[in-house]
């Protein structure tokens, strides 16, 4: 489960199985979801995989 920022109903909780695909890019991660507004909306995020550190 994740928030999003949907601009028609604000924050939304989506589920995984919402998630349509995965984009790696040199700025993030970018994730297009099935909102349950009836739109497809982009997410950034680069925090999916745990940080390594040393
Ligand atoms: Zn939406």
């Amino acid at each position: 489960m994740m928030f999003i920022a949907c601009p028609v109903r604000g924050d939304e909780l989506i589920p995984e199985r919402r998630i349509r695909s995965i984009t790696n890019t040199p700025t993030g991660i970018v994730l297009r979801v099935d909102c349950y507004c009836g739109q497809q909306h982009l997410v950034r995020t680069g925090r999916l995989a745990p940080a390594t550190t040393g």
